[in-house]
């Protein structure tokens, strides 16, 4: 059974410093012009990012989520897709942390079973996932574009139904959690435990960077962790359908992603 712990109260933040513009528009998807607020990378800053990162190499990943859930208070967020990484994330926050605030990008493309994963997360650990969403649906940006764009260009549509509504889901926050592994992609290979994410001007804490998809595996199952059911069906990496298949043996475990595009990011991992 999971003992939620005292709640952790955000500590005073003298180090970071959110700079507002005067009345910017906040506008989304196709002409969405970008956060509104955005968090300075200080000298101080970087030297706490990169003292914690030193600190913090070796931890566990419970212990990294702890700090930075008490290093950032409510401008800690988490946003998943279910995977495995996520789901162990999920587990391990809703023991340390359960009031961070997590949430899901719902490009409208998601599985059902990846959908009936978010609702199993709320009975299993009382945590409710919230859907971030572009302005559009599927239907209205599928007209406006002259049909999917993911069959002709898959970054403008991660772009939009992803990265952009992302942007807007981290409008003053300080940080955020990703599941990524080192081990899952060169591109993923040297991503710090805790660092500074220039793309959303956010500190980035991904507490299972030094794990094996093995390592995560045997957590599931020791702690008996909801998964998404595809994995047993053959699909090691899940995002949208249509840019989601089963992998092969002996295929890399992100091959199933982008088939037959040069593609191997969605855009919210790459600088
Ligand atoms: S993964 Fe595919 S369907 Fe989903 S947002 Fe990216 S291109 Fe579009």
């Amino acid at each position: 059974m999971l003992i939620p712990p005292a709640r952790p109260v955000g500590r005073e933040l003298p180090l970071l410093r959110l700079v507002v513009p005067p009345s910017e528009p906040i506008q989304q998807t196709n002409n969405f012009s970008g956060p509104s607020q955005k968090l300075v990378l200080t000298d101080d800053l970087k030297s706490e990012i990169s003292r914690e990162n030193e600190r913090l190499e070796t931890a566990e990943p419970q212990e990294i989520l702890r700090w930075a859930a008490e290093r950032f208070g409510q401008k800690f967020t988490m946003a998943t897709a279910f995977g495995p990484e996520g789901m162990v994330l999920i587990h391990m926050l809703a023991e340390v942390a359960p009031q961070t605030p997590i949430f899901n990008l719902d490009t409208g493309y998601q599985f059902k079973e990846t959908l009936e994963l978010r609702e199993e997360v709320k009975r299993r650990y009382g945590i409710e996932v919230e859907y971030k969403r572009a302005a559009t649906s599927v239907e209205e940006y599928e007209r406006q574009n002259g049909g999917p764009v993911y069959r002709t260009n898959p970054d403008q549509c991660c772009l939009h139904r992803k990265v952009q509504v992302l942007e807007k889901a981290v409008i003053g926050k300080e940080a955020w959690a990703s599941a990524i592994r080192r081990d899952q992609s060169p591109d993923r290979a040297s991503a710090p435990i805790v660092g500074w994410d220039k793309k959303f001007s956010l500190v980035k804490v991904s507490p299972l960077a030094n794990w094996t998809k093995q390592k995560v595996w045997a957590f599931i199952t020791k702690h008996n962790v909801p998964y998404n059911p595809l994995h047993d069906q053959g699909y090691t990496s899940i995002g949208c359908w249509p840019c989601t298949r089963a992998v092969g043996i002996g295929e890399d475990e992100r091959a199933g992603r982008w088939s037959g595009f040069a593609k191997t990011e969605c855009g919210l991992h790459t600088s």
